[in-house]
């Protein structure tokens, strides 16, 4: 049984511990560990969001700028 992609989605989004996050930051984890197809869409979706989070507002900014890293 693969893990959905609302599952991976979650997991991609987790920001903060909490019984439910930790429960299914197991179980993907557990997955990922021996089924490469689903830990490449968990890598892809945490690269999305990696990509969003870069994008956000910065304390300073004015919005449209984006900082070379
Ligand atoms: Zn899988």
């Amino acid at each position: 049984m693969h893990l959905t992609t609302e599952e991976i989605i979650r997991f991609a989004m987790i920001d903060q511990i909490n019984e439910e996050t930790v429960a299914l930051a197991k179980k993907v984890n557990s997955h990922i560990a021996v089924c490469d197809a689903c830990l490449e869409k968990v890598q892809a979706y945490q690269a999305v969001q990696e990509a969003l989070a870069r994008t956000k507002v910065r304390p300073g900014g004015d919005g449209d700028k984006e900082i070379d890293r």
